[in-house]
């Protein structure tokens, strides 16, 4: 294994990085890394082979989510010193609506300011009349090829490990410094070569796009995503996704089968809001990583995004932007060695697995209370109850505001849940359920 002061481990001036997949961790990795080249002095040729064209309308040339920007992603783009064209945001979050049977309950932004926003992650849905548009992945690709990024559009297909990195595509073979693998969940990995990575677990989910024919629809559905628990079975939560003249319906659940989205579209709560005859006008069953890759780095090699590791259900973009930014700051600070990746990078990607098991018990605890009738109700009571209050003092919907967007750790968001402002809040809730 090379020491830490092995000076082939440093990037020097001009050195070549491979980035393999142009998706929102490929490119935020190049956009910091050219970042904090500029801030040392240091350039670099950054090369970044993305397989597919992002223009293109449809699945085949989208990364397939609901496209919902946190407010970490939002004050992150500003950090790299980007502002998202007004064109590519389609909607501005305001609220969240909660089905629960015949129950429904709205929570609130804890702050106006902590921006929620809704982009296309390709060129639209594949059945719209539309010309194709530039979404949120080909925006950050082009941002990277304007600030020095050389963009490939192949495939990689494999890479060898000898004494650099060596690349492979259909046309071409390229010797780097640094390979970082960026190519997502649904995606096989290229052929490598003397090299021992292991992709995440990754479980396939549902989404299609409905385009709102209503004016009634439009306006239900505009600025709020509505999330519902009950139907089909094995669902974690669907959610209907305001984009614009559309809406993007998105199922996340275990062993989804075929027919769950007809069934969800067939629910008299969710008709209401998009109609019950509402175009389907796209749709794709894509993957989610729901565990860390094993060995995602090594000299000379860092997989980011969710080829190494993303927060459970919620804020994918945020994870690739927090790994993407992390990896850059220590290939360009510390070096490329496996050593400097686990002292500097690791424990990035660390964090976020072990928030994940904090994840799956706050979902657990979503399925848990759903299944109890007087806890649902008293809920909605103590969510409304609370409406009236001042902002701060909102505790309930803080946390489930935090929940929904991603705007909190899982931990925090245990904490928040259990803060004795919220449990007296739920308890006389509960009371008054048992009372009335
Ligand atoms: C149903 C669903 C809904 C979601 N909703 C949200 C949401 O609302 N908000 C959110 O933040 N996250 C959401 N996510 C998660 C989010 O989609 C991912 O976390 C995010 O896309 C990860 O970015 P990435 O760059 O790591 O991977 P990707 O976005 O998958 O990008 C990988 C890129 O690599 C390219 N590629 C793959 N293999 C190769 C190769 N061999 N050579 C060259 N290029 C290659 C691909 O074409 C692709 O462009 C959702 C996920 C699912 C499944």
């Amino acid at each position: 294994m090379d020491s830490p002061s092995d000076p082939s481990l440093r990037l020097a001036p001009h050195a070549r990085i491979a980035v393999v997949g142009g998706g929102p961790a490929g490119s935020l990795f190049a956009l910091s890394a050219l970042q904090f080249a500029a801030q040392l002095d240091r350039p670099l040729d950054i090369t970044i082979f993305e397989r597919k064209d992002l223009r293109t309308a449809g699945p085949s040339g989208c990364n397939m989510c609901a496209g919902i920007l946190s407010h970490r992603v939002v004050k992150g783009l500003a950090q790299l010193d980007l502002a998202l064209p007004e064109d590519l945001i389609l909607s501005r979050v305001r609220a969240y609506r909660l089905y629960w049977q015949a129950n429904s309950f709205t929570i609130w932004p804890p702050d106006p300011a902590r921006q929620v926003l809704s982009v296309y992650r390709g060129g639209g849905p594949r059945k719209s009349a539309r010309a194709s548009i530039v979404g949120f992945d080909q925006y950050l690709l082009n941002e990277a090829r304007t600030r020095g990024a050389r963009v490939v559009a192949e495939r990689v297909q494999r890479v060898s490990f000898d004494s650099w990195p060596r690349v492979y595509t259909a046309t071409l073979q390229e010797n780097f410094d640094l390979v970082v693998l960026a190519i997502g969940a649904n995606a096989t990995p290229p052929l490598f070569e003397r090299l021992a990575y292991d992709p995440p677990i990754a479980e396939r989910m549902a989404q299609d796009e409905l385009l709102l024919a209503s004016e009634q629809s439009r306006a239900q559905m505009n600025g709020t995503v509505h999330v519902y628990f009950d139907e089909p079975s094995d669902l974690i939560f669907g959610a209907l996704v305001p984009k614009g003249d559309f809406a993007n319906v998105s199922l996340l659940g275990r062993h989804l089968r075929r027919n769950s989205l007809a069934e969800f579209l067939r629910l008299p709560q969710v008709a209401a809001i998009v109609g019950d005859q509402a175009p389907q006008v796209c749709g794709c069953r894509p993957c989610v990583a729901v565990s860390p890759a094993r060995d995602y780095y090594a000299d000379r090699f860092v997989a980011i995004g969710d080829s190494c590791v993303t927060r459970l259900y919620k804020d994918g973009i945020g994870s690739a932007l927090a790994t993407a930014r992390a990896a850059a700051e220590t290939a360009l600070v510390h070096g490329i060695g496996r050593q400097h990746f686990a002292a500097h990078y690791a424990p990035v990607c660390r964090a976020i697995a072990a928030d994940n098991r904090f994840g799956r018990l706050v979902f657990a605890l979503v399925a848990h209370s759903k299944r109890n009738a007087v806890f649902m109700r008293a809920l909605g009571r103590a969510l409304e109850t609370e409406a009236a209050a001042p902002p701060p003092s909102r505790v309930l919907s803080q946390t489930f505001w935090a929940l929904f967007t991603g705007d909190a750790s899982y931990a925090d968001i245990l904490r928040m849940l259990f803060k004795p402002k919220a449990i007296a809040r739920l308890g006389k809730a509960v009371a008054q359920e048992f009372g009335s």
